[in-house]
């Protein structure tokens, strides 16, 4: 969803509530949206205590009861979505290969990186791994999410893991798969179809410490 009506709920600062929101908060790795609310520009959006704040850049132009029309930069949002589903795919295919468990992420619209605890990273294996990708991008593959109650997907083998690192209150799990490459429960923004991911290109690897490997890269 692009663009939402929406009623503002309170407005404090440049802190804004809306009923309901299409702006995804910045966590799990990922930007938040910017955009817009009417002629406001929204420049962040954070999650708290889980209310949705937008950041705006005019304080008091906004105010309880007012309705908005909420506008997401799309642009840089569909960079976001990419980017997004590009790190499932390489996760998943590193740990497949290697075993490494992913420490850390960033994901922006124009360069992402991957923490992997790995002590080792050769430049021959890196690009193996983002041949292999490139072909599961190629292979167009859909992309689902869907929702799942936490006792079943605790009988899933793969999410049992991430699924036991939720707070327990948290009793409906959304389950994001890429076709038969990687299955997580994730709250983040993808693409419906692999294919429109485009290329990946791997820009460098970095050593951040022992046992810490940071892969950054970019979308063609
Ligand atoms: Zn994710």
């Amino acid at each position: 969803m692009r663009e939402f009506d929406a009623k503002v709920v309170s407005a404090e600062g440049n802190r804004v509530v809306l009923d309901q929101t299409a702006f995804y908060p910045r966590g799990g790795g990922l930007v938040s949206d910017i955009g817009t609310l009417g002629a406001v520009k929204v420049t962040e959006v954070v999650k708290e205590n889980g209310e949705v704040f937008h950041i705006v850049d005019s304080p008091g132009a906004l105010k309880a009861g007012d309705v908005v029309h909420g506008s997401i930069d799309w642009d840089r949002r569909y960079k976001v979505m990419r980017m997004h589903t590009t790190a499932h795919i390489m996760c998943a295919i590193v740990n497949r290969e290697t075993g490494a468990l992913i420490t850390g992420n960033q994901i922006s619209p124009d360069e992402s990186r991957i923490d992997f605890n790995l002590d080792q990273f050769d430049r021959e294996k890196i690009s193996d791994y983002t041949k292999v990708a490139n072909g599961v991008v190629a292979r167009g593959l859909e992309v689902k999410s869907y929702f799942m109650n936490r006792e079943e997907a605790l009988k899933m083998p793969g999410l049992v893991k991430l699924a036991n690192a939720l707070p327990p209150s948290v009793d409906v799990l959304r389950i994001v798969q890429i076709g038969d490459v990687d299955t997580q429960a994730d709250g983040g923004v993808h693409v419906g179809n692999t294919r429109e991911i485009g290329e990946i290109v791997v820009n460098r690897a970095e050593n951040k410490g022992k046992n810490n490997r940071r892969l950054y890269f970019s979308l063609r």
